[in-house]
């Protein structure tokens, strides 16, 4: 059995998420994960909320809290959501945390070492009504080019025109409003990825495996105009990791810095680790043993999961801080595990255009689940995740997939052989009766099925998963349609309970296989069979799986798995979530 890290992007604190940004890595994430463990795998599942930067701060001050109150409180309503959503985070960790501290500084002081740091002097706008230095998008005014009176300092949103802060007309600071700014020198450190560039570039041509997505966007920033350029990995914020070499030990000539929230961040996944054994109560070699392998992470496939925007960071700017970090080093010998694959989505829209948090356009986690439980969404979201394209969610295509293969296929299913077996046979798996050619010729279908939904799932293919997934479900219902165990009852009661056993072995089946996309539907068949969790293995060969419910084994009948979405409700729901306009 493999041992398999599976990272989720790091949703950012500054709000609740909507739809398309959980089907983007959250979801998948957790579909594989589960998926794996299903299989029997060590899965080690790991997210965070990713805390720093301006517009948390920018959030916090809008909301009248301090930055810390407002993560806290974000933090917990994040993981409420997740857990809503059935998200099974072994740790769903903070970029903010002490651990995440400790780990960034110390890659940080490794990456001066290896030589790729170097201090850079720069000219930013500071404003003294604020007490601090200005982003560029913190700045705003008039565009020189159409007039657009709240252009920002990098780029007017109206005409798309790229600005520089004193481009602006009549510049001001986007957080007081103040229009006395000044232009000040600041020191900064840079990470010299330019130095990195063939190895990240040999790294990458290796990955023959990888979605063509991933990939392509990587060699375009390697390659573009001038190549990798190097990246300004420190700011002059109050809110994040202070520049230091360690805890304690300071880094001369950047005292009141903070990195950068795109260095820190994906370090969290590594520190959220640490947190995961922290909580634990395990040993840093816990941690140690996922992330080092020259500390027994060698055989660890690491798979990371997000959306398009993000792959950049994920094949290059990580893996040039984990590289740089990694080898022999004045303070010792460190290997860092880089990721082994990449899965990258694209965007979900929403009834044809964008979802929109400032127009409240389109559906959010919250919201979401006070209408309906997970599975449904969680079923929707899989099963049509914008694997190679863009994705549209409308409601006619949600109520039409979540009523057929939901309630129609699978859900009827059950219901059909626990009702039926109750009413003639009762409530225990009823003998008599030996396998048919229509059985023989189920179980091979559903043999051929689940080599083809390994093979999915083995290679990250969450649509096609979800396609093999529904096609056992169906391979049930045609069985059921051609046994017909309702016609046998009264004159051949042997072959109706041979066809009903069939057919509760079936329902322990799906149990486990349809787990990774509707974990609450899977828990009611176990719980309806008298089963656990641990019976929710993948099934051997078919012959085996489908017996392995003998006679006298009691049932109950579950409550109705999934009740249909009608079109009253549809049309109500287009209309709450059409936006403003
Ligand atoms: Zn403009």
């Amino acid at each position: 059995m493999a041992r398999i890290l599976v990272t989720s992007a790091l949703p950012y604190i500054n709000g609740i998420k909507h739809l398309g940004n959980l089907i983007g890595s959250q979801l998948p994430s957790d579909a594989y994960s589960r998926a794996m463990r299903v299989m029997g795998h060590d899965v080690l599942f790991i997210c965070a909320t990713d805390e720093h930067g301006t517009p948390t701060e920018i959030a916090a001050a809008k909301a009248g809290k301090s930055t810390a109150e407002f993560c806290d409180e974000m933090h917990a309503v994040q993981a409420e959501i997740a857990k809503g959503f059935r998200l099974s985070f072994d740790h769903f960790g903070r970029s903010s945390s002490a651990r995440n501290h400790a780990l960034t500084q110390h890659l940080a002081a490794r990456l001066a070492e290896a030589g790729l740091i170097e201090e850079v002097t720069e000219r930013q706008v500071w404003s003294p009504a604020d007490g601090r230095f200005l982003p560029d998008r913190y700045i705003e005014g008039t565009c020189p080019n159409c007039g657009y009176d709240k252009a920002r300092g990098d780029q007017c949103e109206n005409c798309t025109k790229q600005l520089d802060p004193v481009d602006l007309i009549d510049a001001r600071s986007a957080i007081s409003g103040s229009k006395e700014l000044e232009i000040r020198e600041t020191k900064h450190l840079h990470l010299k990825q330019s130095l990195m560039r063939d190895r990240l570039r040999d790294w990458i041509s290796a990955k023959t495996d990888w979605p063509v997505l991933t990939t392509s966007i990587a060699k375009k920033w390697l390659d573009d105009g001038t190549g990798l350029q190097d990246r300004g990995i420190t700011r002059d914020l109050d809110w994040g990791v202070p520049v230091m070499k360690g805890p304690g030990e300071p880094w001369p000539g950047m005292e009141g810095k903070v990195f950068y929230v795109w260095f820190d961040a994906p370090i969290a996944y590594i520190a959220a680790t640490a947190e995961w054994a922290d909580a634990n109560g395990l040993p840093d070699s816990a941690w140690q043993a996922w992330w080092r392998d020259d500390l027994g992470a060698r055989d660890v496939r690491y798979v990371e999961f997000m959306g398009k925007d993000n792959v950049p960071f994920h094949t290059l700017s990580f893996p040039a801080t984990l590289m740089g970090a990694s080898g022999d080093l004045p303070s010792g010998h460190e290997d860092w595990h880089l990721v082994d694959y990449i899965k990258s989505t694209n965007w979900l829209n929403y009834e044809g255009g964008k979802f929109s948090t400032s127009q409240g356009r389109g559906v959010f986690m919250d919201q979401a689940l006070e209408i309906l439980p997970p599975d449904y969404w969680r079923w929707w979201l899989l099963a049509n995740i914008p694997e190679t394209d863009d994705v549209n969610f409308s409601w006619e295509h949600f109520q039409a997939t979540v009523n057929k293969d939901l309630a129609d296929v699978l859900g009827n299913f059950v219901s059909r052989v626990t009702k039926f077996c109750r009413s003639r046979f009762g409530e225990n798996v009823p003998e008599g009766g030996d396998w048919t050619d229509l059985e023989r010729e189920a179980a091979a279908e559903i043999e051929a099925g689940l080599a083809r939904l390994r093979d999915a799932w083995e290679k990250v293919a969450i649509r096609r998963a979800a396609a093999e997934t529904r096609a056992l479900w169906v391979v049930g219902n045609e069985y059921l349609q051609r046994a017909e165990p309702w016609a046998h009852f009264k004159t051949d009661p042997d072959r109706a309970a041979a066809a009903v056993r069939f057919g509760l072995n079936l329902i322990r089946l799906y149990a486990a296989v349809s787990r990774p996309f509707v974990p609450d539907a899977s828990d009611r068949m176990l719980e309806a069979l008298g089963l656990t969790e641990a019976d929710a293995a993948w099934p051997g060969d078919a012959g085996t799986a489908l017996t392995a419910l003998a006679a006298g084994h009691p049932f109950t009948v579950p409550d109705t798995l999934f009740a249909k979405l009608d079109d009253a409700t549809r049309e109500a729901l287009e209309a709450r979530f059409a936006g403003e306009g």
